[in-house]
């Protein structure tokens, strides 16, 4: 049974185990459940991300200081007077991605053509990621699209 965010297998033998449902292991997990015969686990210690104050945009400064998160402090940092820097990490299904400010800039477009001619590898061909590469042409719509057309 599945309810699109968490499904119940018969089995509990996977090809493949994700630990830390955040950024990174989302998008692994989505990426490599697109091959149906594939069978993907992903593991969050963090609870669900749905709560109204992760929702909510302007509470985003409150969110390092609460339970969605857990502290990640620096080693002292000798460029800092031996200063530990106060970091936290998310701890919720997305993990940072739920609890950041959403602040974000693309590269330039030559960063996506640096890439490409250093031989960056191609996406696996799929339905629906299919892309020749990572130079900026192909790259740039899937960009704009997240960005509102800008
Ligand atoms: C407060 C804050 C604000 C930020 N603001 C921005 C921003 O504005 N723009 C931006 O681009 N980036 C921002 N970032 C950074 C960005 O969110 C992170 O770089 C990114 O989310 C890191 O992704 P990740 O997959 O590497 O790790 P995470 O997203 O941290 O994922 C790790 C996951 O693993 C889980 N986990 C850990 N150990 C275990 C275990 N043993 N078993 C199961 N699960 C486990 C954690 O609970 C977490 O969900 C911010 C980060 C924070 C914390």
């Amino acid at each position: 049974m599945s309810d699109g965010r968490t499904a119940t297998t018969g089995s509990l033998e996977f090809d493949v185990v994700i630990v830390g449902a955040g950024s990174a292991g989302c998008v692994l997990a989505a990426r490599l459940s697109e091959d149906p015969s594939r069978r993907v686990a992903l593991l969050e210690v963090g609870g669900t991300d749905l709560g109204e104050d992760i929702m909510t945009p302007g509470r985003a400064s409150l969110l390092p200081f609460s339970d969605h998160a857990w502290p990640a402090p620096t080693v002292p940092q000798a460029a800092a007077g031996g200063r530990v820097v106060p970091l936290v990490t998310g701890r919720r299904l997305g993990g940072g991605s739920s609890i950041n400010a959403m602040g974000w800039f693309r590269g330039h477009p030559h960063d996506y053509d640096g890439w490409a001619a250093g031989g960056a590898p191609c996406p696996p061909s799929t339905t629906r990621w299919e892309r020749p590469a990572w130079a900026w042409a192909p790259t740039r719509w899937w960009i704009r699209g997240r960005a509102g057309g800008r």
